[in-house]
């Protein structure tokens, strides 16, 4: 077997909602792609079955799935009530109006199963259902859609023989499989939905195989083994988060694959250390007081972290207020426009880093007005005003002067705003300002500036760095995340059987 951990092969073909507990263990769905036709290339055995039917077959080698019933014929209505129930494992699945959400509870993970119960009275469209619920006083927020889910699925093996299947069906791939143009390869149990109108295939995998997907592509795979294993609880404590904020709560999903979650590709760059990583901190999350931690991470801080207020407003958390990176800024303010300067054109210490890490260190860029003027909306701009900058040094809030004026909000933003840049710490190097913060711009706008994405939590290069000069996954995490507390007990595994509450 390639992989330390077990991977998962024989699940229950029951209760497969989207996510699930089991053996103590909690099972997740996540994305891979979706579209009307999904080609699987392996050179093993395939078991597909229905999902709670005993429906099942073998096949060999390569085949394709294609939707042949779509979904779309969704119809609107009117929730008149919404009950927390206990689910039974098969109706769940033949039941549409069921609804899967994660919660916490008794400062732990729960899934809850909330059953929605509509009015007897059904609508072609969302308009019409809102001009129904004006009238009659229903609030918007009663109104959803209703999918009828008549859709089926057609598998066509290399012989171009056909077996035709109901959705959602479950499929086990024993060897390695390759889906479509698919960025990784997989092993495992895969859920195939019908969504929208289209297939979407999605992976079955516990947590610990869930964090050895991530944790190569979010550290690199030869990081040293602290560093994996710091990223390895960063990765599990953020998925637990990013379960409880229900984002793909209507997409019949868990967590995608992408940067929007964390990004996930199978197989690929899963080698032995990996796995170590994640098996030397099974199960290990971290802990705010009673809370699961908000485990934010990004590529490089640029010198300091940023606070978590700063980046994406919202009330602050103590463990996310910023720290110095770099030793010797622990007493310089990069809020002040010349230190910020002055930093940045600090030559780094790239010694014992990959090429990404150095990359990330030091970077500058050019911009054309031409650019600016469009991503900005800023007609003709001339003049650019640093308004505020953070605890890194990453710009908040700016203003820029052309024949128009704009100021522009939030790290992100501005990142965009001049064309994409690896962070908003930044600063204009052909502007006359420095020490003011008040720069004019040439026709080609130069800017010059250290570190990679949002600067909050863990600094992944400045994790990698302490790795190197001997610091264990345990005390980089207190650093960068100070006052968290590390646990294990963060999964209520009863989650299944909670106690139902009167209808309201
Ligand atoms: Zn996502
Ligand atoms: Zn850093």
């Amino acid at each position: 077997m390639k992989h330390l951990l077990v991977i998962g092969l024989l699940l229950l073909l029951s209760c497969l909602f989207s996510a699930e507990i089991k053996d103590g263990q909690l099972y997740l769905e996540v994305f891979i792609l979706n579209g009307q036709q999904i080609n699987v290339s392996t050179p093993g055995n395939i078991i597909i079955s229905e999902i709670g039917s005993p429906v099942s077959r073998n096949y060999q080698g390569n085949i394709t799935l294609q939707l042949v019933s779509k979904d779309t014929e969704v119809m609107w209505g009117l929730i008149n009530r919404t009950e927390v129930i206990v689910p039974d494992s098969v109706s769940i699945y033949a039941d549409e109006n069921i609804k899967e959400k994660f919660i916490w509870k008794d400062g732990k993970l729960a899934v809850q199963y909330e059953k929605l119960t509509f009015e007897d009275k059904y609508f072609p469209s969302q308009e019409a259902a809102e001009k129904y619920a004006a009238e009659t006083g229903y609030s918007l927020n009663q109104i959803k859609s209703i999918p009828i889910q008549n859709a089926g699925l057609k598998v066509k093996n290399g012989n171009g023989v056909e077996h035709f299947y109901q959705l959602p069906v479950s499929m086990i791939c024993h060897d390695t499989t390759v889906f479509d143009q698919s960025k990784g390869d997989y092993t495992g149990t895969f859920i195939v939905k019908a969504i929208q109108g289209k297939l979407s295939l999605s992976n079955l995998l516990d947590i610990e195989n869930y964090a050895a997907g991530v944790v190569p592509n979010e550290i690199g795979n030869l990081a040293p083994k602290e560093a994996l294993k710091t990223q390895a609880v960063a990765a599990r404590t953020h998925a637990v988060s990013l379960l409880l904020m229900n984002r793909h709560i209507n997409d019949g999903y868990d967590l995608c694959n992408s940067t929007h979650c964390q990004v996930h590709k199978g197989n690929f760059l899963r080698e032995p250390q990996i796995d170590k990583a994640v098996l030397d901190t099974k199960n290990i999350v971290m802990f705010y007081d009673d809370k699961i931690a908000d485990a934010v991470y990004h590529s490089n801080c640029g010198g300091k972290t940023e606070t978590n207020q700063n980046a994406w407003s919202g009330k602050p958390l103590p463990y996310l207020q910023g720290v110095a990176c770099y030793p010797e800024l622990d007493s310089i303010d990069l809020s002040i426009e010349r230190n910020a300067v002055n930093w940045i054109n600090q030559i780094p210490g790239l010694d014992g880093m990959s090429s990404w890490e150095k990359r990330s260190e030091l970077w500058d860029k050019t911009i054309s007005r031409s650019t600016l003027e469009m991503n900005s909306g800023v007609r003709n701009p001339r003049m650019v005003t640093i308004l505020r900058r953070g605890t890194s040094g990453r710009i908040l809030r700016m203003k820029i002067n052309g024949s128009t004026e704009e100021i522009i909000s939030g790290e992100f933003k501005i990142r965009q705003v001049f064309g994409g840049l690896p962070s908003s710490f930044f600063y204009f190097t052909n502007g006359a300002g420095t020490g003011t913060g008040i720069y004019s711009l040439a026709d080609n706008i130069s800017v010059k500036g250290k570190g990679f994405g949002h600067g909050v939590g863990l600094c992944q290069v400045g994790a990698l760095q302490r790795a190197r000069n001997g610091w264990t996954w345990d005390e980089i995490l207190e650093y960068y995340y100070p006052g968290i507390t590390l646990r294990t007990d963060w999964l209520d595994i009863n989650a299944m059987h909670l106690n139902g509450r009167d209808p309201e």
